[in-house]
């Protein structure tokens, strides 16, 4: 499993947590995909389109022998298999699949752009991001991810709903 990626979740309509993990377990029944990291997972506010219920949001690291392409066509069939409808850009969804990271390449194509173009400015990617792996680094940019959060106006909407470990244990999800 030579690739390393990060993919960040979310979910607004219910059951969310049971996308999140249905989503996880969908992932992780591919034998070239293996979880290798979680993060907490966050309840926050809607950014972008603000009408609509609180997501949960987490992110998870992946080792894969899949290529990128591979990797999102997955991700997509996912959420077709979740019943996910594009209706309203940025609304609602039970499960949205972003690929942020994938070792650390640059890939522009029509349908894929990783580093995720949008990821530096959505405090509820780079929260769990960082709680996964604090020295991340993302190609292209130079300052530390960190700093990044300092200046994130939704931070504020960004909060802890189960935390990994803690003492309402969010259950590892085996491979
Ligand atoms: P955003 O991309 O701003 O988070 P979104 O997740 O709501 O918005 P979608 O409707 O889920 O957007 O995705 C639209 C398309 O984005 C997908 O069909 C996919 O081809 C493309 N795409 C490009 N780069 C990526 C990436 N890194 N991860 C996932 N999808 C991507
Ligand atoms: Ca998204
Ligand atoms: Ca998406």
């Amino acid at each position: 499993m030579e690739n390393t990626a990060f993919i960040s979740l979310g979910s607004n309509i219910e059951n969310r947590y049971d996308y999140l993990v249905q989503a996880i377990r969908l992932l992780i029944k591919y034998p070239a995909i293996k979880l290798v990291g979680f993060s907490s997972i966050y309840e926050t506010d809607p950014v972008g389109y603000e009408n609509q219920d609180l997501f949960l949001n987490m992110v998870i690291q992946v080792r894969t022998e899949l290529t990128a392409r591979e990797l999102l066509d997955i991700c997509l069939q996912i959420e077709l298999d979740l019943g996910r409808k594009r209706e309203i850009k940025w609304g609602p969804r039970t499960i949205d699949l972003d690929i942020l990271l994938y070792n650390h390449e640059n890939i522009e194509t029509e349908s894929l752009l990783v580093p995720h173009p949008r990821m530096l400015e959505r405090a509820f990617v780079i929260i769990p991001l960082l709680e996964i792996d604090q020295d991340v680094t993302i190609p292209g940019v130079v300052k530390p991810v960190d700093q990044y959060l300092n200046q994130l106006p939704d931070k504020e909407g960004v909060r802890i709903w189960k935390q990994k470990n803690g003492e309402d244990v969010f259950v590892p999800i085996e491979n």
